[in-house]
């Protein structure tokens, strides 16, 4: 089996490589929060106190980091990847990164010999347990297939999403449209409910008819229509508002690099910032439904 570098072990990094581990592979894990290495190693992860020991001797490097900073710090930094790692080692950044980032960290890791793939994943932290995470990946055809199998312990779908930067840009735009679609489905739930129709009765119709969505029929934001909502959990995460915020600021970063408009990303990304202003960024992004109605069944005092 093969030894693989892991570097954040936070909420998704923990399950990720509790995965590779029951996989067979040596997991070297490093975290700048020590207790966040010593969780790892609890499920088998061999924790080490730097990121050059996390990296050394490894067949490929995975990191799992916040945000871009976070990510461009640990590749480009002086102490970093590109200075410890061996060029032969494949480099995979699973975090969720703005697109200019995920281009710098493409560009730098070529300059400097290696090869690397952007591999962010959706299905958060359950997915991350389960091991049916979605990677979608972009790089060149043969890092990809390389990367493969140390990322299918970890994954229920694989998707080689195009060339540098690719998989982040499919991850931004998929969650830029959940978001705009979940603000659909807020307004249409509140309303739906002061015109006086029954909750459930107006589900069963949009379902089948041209008002459907994914969020609609799995995050129906009134409890007791639709089981997967966390409207029937007092608006526990599922999907916090703070990741969505963070989601649905790349997408905003990057129309702005690309020079294209997006008014109702920038609309939900101001009603996910009154969330946050509201210290309500630990609940689930459908307590979206709040601005629109503060007093919404099943949302917390
Ligand atoms: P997290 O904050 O729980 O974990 C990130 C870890 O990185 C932390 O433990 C932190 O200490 C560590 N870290 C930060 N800087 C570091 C450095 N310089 N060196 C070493 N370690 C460092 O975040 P998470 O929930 O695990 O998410 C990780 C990424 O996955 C994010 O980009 C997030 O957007 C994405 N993501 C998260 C979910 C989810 O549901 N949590 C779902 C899909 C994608």
């Amino acid at each position: 089996m093969s030894t693989i570098g892991w570097i954040g072990l936070g909420n998704m990094g923990r399950p990720m490589t509790a995965n590779l581990v029951e996989a067979g592979h040596t997991v070297q894990g490093f975290d700048v929060v020590t207790e966040a290495v010593a969780a790892a190693a609890e499920h088998g992860v061999k924790a080490v106190d730097s990121l050059a020991e996390a990296v050394a001797g490894t067949d490929i490097v995975f990191t799992m980091l916040p945000k871009g900073e976070h990510a461009r710090a640990v590749y480009l930094g002086d102490d970093g990847v590109l200075a410890h790692a061996d060029t032969k080692t494949l480099l995979v950044d699973s975090s969720t990164i703005d697109f200019d980032s995920a281009r710098v960290l493409h560009e730098e890791a070529a300059k400097a010999g290696f090869r690397f793939v952007d591999g962010p994943v959706s299905g958060g932290v359950t997915g991350a347990e389960a091991g049916t995470l979605t990677f979608m990946l972009g790089g060149s055809d043969e890092d990809v297939a390389e990367a493969r199998p140390f990322i299918e312990p970890m994954a229920g779908n694989i998707f080689h999403a195009g060339g540098e930067a690719a998989g982040q840009a499919a991850k931004i735009v998929n969650n830029m449209m959940l978001a705009i679609s979940l603000e659909g489905v807020v307004e249409g739930a509140v309303l739906a409910r002061r015109f006086g129709l029954d909750p459930k009765t107006f589900y069963d119709i949009a379902k089948v008819s041209s008002g459907d969505s994914w969020p609609l029929r799995t995050w129906y934001p009134v409890p007791g229509v639709t089981e997967t909502s966390a409207s029937n959990n007092g608006f526990a995460p599922g999907f916090a508002a703070a990741l969505m915020h963070k989601d649905v600021g790349l997408a905003l970063a990057g129309g702005e690099s690309q020079g294209v408009d997006l008014p109702a990303a920038e609309l939900v990304y101001a009603q996910l910032q009154k969330l946050l202003d509201d210290d309500l960024a630990g609940l689930d992004t459908t307590a979206l439904i709040r601005n629109i109605d503060p007093n919404a069944e099943g949302l917390p005092n």
